[in-house]
């Protein structure tokens, strides 16, 4: 599932290639993934218009239009932005079975959004408050205001709580998911289930660096495609951090630190993959 770097891999890519193109036509195969409005409106509102800018808010895209409408987009468990698209991208892997929404511009380059398991969401909104679940998110951790400070702020509003679901809350901070997680817990000597109440300050540095400097150098590489995953980056081609990855999906494998093998526990139904030497409970 694609977490921050992945999405902001898109969201560089998508800047970098469609801004100021207009959009001539629109094709929707599955309507499904329209949310927002009914897809007649849709259709309508998008056509002609031109693409100003893309941002992002967690794992949300946000292509604003010169209408003012945005365009927002979830990519789910799968989905994919590919631009240019053109039939070559099936040698990537791609299968043209799941592009679901078409857009051409003007110049007849095309933007495709595919998705195998159609978890992907997409709205057209003219305010990004009426997607409920982003005014929901917390803080964006590659921001500068996101200081030391401001981690303890909101490691505090969860004493209780254990430390990796709380990572993975999108409430608290936003843009991780299970495999960056597992890489800055086990960077930082930190057993997932540690309550955050019994981190001393200099775990909750060692975290607070971490959480920067993983999530700052997966962006660089564009993002993680282990093993089969789907993801891929705006061109199609899969992320290199993969290779940087030190825990996560290593079950069996010796802990580059000390050597002991790596194990697997169940949290929350997700897999976590620690050393239990380096990672005490
Ligand atoms: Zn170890």
């Amino acid at each position: 599932m694609p977490e921050l770097p992945e999405v902001e891999t898109i969201r560089r890519g998508l800047q970098r290639k469609i801004k100021n193109k207009q959009i001539k036509d629109i094709v929707v195969n599955v309507d499904k993934i329209v949310k927002k409005p009914y897809l007649g409106e849709f259709i309508t509102k998008i056509k002609r218009k031109k693409i100003k800018e893309v941002g992002r808010r967690g794992k949300y895209i946000i292509i604003h239009l010169d209408s003012k409408d945005k365009l927002i987009v979830h990519l789910g468990m799968t989905g994919l932005l590919i631009y240019p698209y053109d039939n070559k991208i099936t040698e990537k892997g791609i299968n043209p079975k799941h592009n679901h929404l078409i857009f051409t511009f003007t110049d007849d380059t095309q933007l495709v959004f595919n998705d195998v398991r159609r978890f992907g969401k997409i709205f057209l909104i003219s305010n990004i408050d009426e997607v409920e679940s982003i005014t929901k998110l917390g803080v964006e951790p590659l921001e500068d205001y996101f200081t030391e400070e401001v981690f303890i702020q909101v490691l505090n509003k969860k004493k209780k709580g254990k430390i990796k679901p709380f990572l993975m809350n999108q409430k608290f901070i936003t843009g991780l998911g299970n495999i960056y997680a597992n890489e800055v817990l086990y960077r930082s000597n930190i057993h997932p289930l540690r309550l955050i109440s019994s981190l001393n300050k200099k775990e909750v540095r060692n975290l607070y660096q971490q959480i920067k400097l993983v999530l700052s150098e997966a962006v660089e590489l564009q993002g993680s495609t282990v093993a089969d995953e789907a993801y891929r980056d705006t061109d199609g081609d899969k992320g290199k951090f993969a290779k940087k990855l030190q825990v996560y999906a290593r079950k069996g494998e010796p802990c580059i630190k000390c050597g002991h093998s790596i194990e697997v526990v169940r949290i929350e139904g997700r897999s976590s993959f620690i050393c239990p030497q380096c990672q005490k409970l």
